[in-house]
């Protein structure tokens, strides 16, 4: 058990309105909000809302260097546009750092880590980690942290894509948690904050459906409850690339945001909603909401921009 009281998640002191629905949307602000983050956004709170649960937001900021100007505001302001009405402040994991290093000590004490000095162009042209450095026992300090991991199928069950299955060790390798420039991985911030806020539905995009067996071996190690996951299609161009700033996806005009919200919603093939106030809106959404209508499948095609 964790001894810091800090790396404790929320508990409900008198257990007489169990919340058994947390769930949470968590932009990188590598970029602004395109339609495709707004998809996610609507789906995950009008799913949390829909089982009269708590939803969360939370920047994950933990990668400097991708960290895109303007790209924070333009998410809060985006939350505020939208009229999404968070049950907690929002957080920001670049805050949060001295959490994710105890936890990597926590794992350190446990033999569960080790530092590791291999170079990118060392890992061989499929990517997969060896395990060269596993038994050297570096210093910690200024290398890479890696995760050992088993030989072993770590399956879960989505609730819109199915069972997904993947053999960590054959098919990545111990992974990394902490880079050698310092920087926290997203693969154990998501866990850590996922389990301090009390998470227990994670609502995301099918682009990071791969990522889900990593995050459920972390949890494993940590002792931490299992997640539901659903993992939505993504939008993608008229040239078939899915929305991203890579791919030039426009920011979200906030001055459009009933339109936008009545689109994410057809898109997620949601009952029709009456333009309004956003707030009315999300209310009548989540009312009608009903997953069962949502494309079972990872692309969603149409003119999204
Ligand atoms: N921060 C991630 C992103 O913007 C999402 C993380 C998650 O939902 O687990 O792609």
């Amino acid at each position: 058990m964790l001894s810091n009281p800090s790396l404790t998640p929320p508990c409900n002191k008198d257990g007489k309105d169990e919340v058994n629905y947390v769930g949470r949307f968590a932009p990188s602000p590598t970029g602004p909000l395109h339609f495709g983050s707004l998809i996610t956004a609507v789906a995950s709170y009008c799913d949390a809302r829909a089982h009269r649960g708590k939803w969360l937001v939370r920047i994950e900021d933990t990668d400097i260097p991708r960290i895109y100007p303007g790209s924070e505001d333009h998410i809060l302001r985006s939350i505020d546009a939208f009229q999404f009405d968070p049950d907690a402040e929002i957080i920001f994991q670049k805050d949060r750092l001295n959490l994710y290093e105890a936890v990597i000590e926590q794992l350190h004490q446990q033999g569960l880590v080790y530092a590791c000095q291999c170079t990118r162009k060392m890992l061989g042209s499929n990517h997969i980690y060896q395990g060269t450095c596993r038994n050297l026992d570096l210093p910690l300090e200024h290398q890479a942290i890696r995760v050992k991991v088993d030989d072993q199928e770590i399956c879960f069950t989505d609730r819109l894509q199915g069972t997904h299955c993947c053999n960590l060790q054959q098919d990545l390798g111990d992974f990394v948690l902490k880079r050698r420039d310092g920087i926290i991985n997203y693969q154990l911030a998501v866990v850590v904050d996922d389990y301090l806020q009390g998470m227990t539905h994670v609502v995301r995009g099918a682009d990071l459906l791969d990522n889900t067996e990593r995050q459920i071996w972390l949890g494993q190690l940590l002792g931490y409850p299992k997640l539901q996951y659903m993992h939505l299609p993504l939008a993608m161009n008229d040239q078939g690339q899915k929305l991203s700033k890579q791919n030039m996806a426009q920011a979200l005009d906030l001055t459009q945001a009933p339109q936008l919200l009545q689109q994410a919603l057809r898109a997620l093939r949601q009952p029709e909603v009456d333009l309004d106030r956003p707030a009315q809106m999300l209310q009548q959404a989540i009312a009608q909401w009903d997953i069962a209508l949502i494309p079972h499948c990872t692309e969603l095609h149409g003119h999204y921009l």
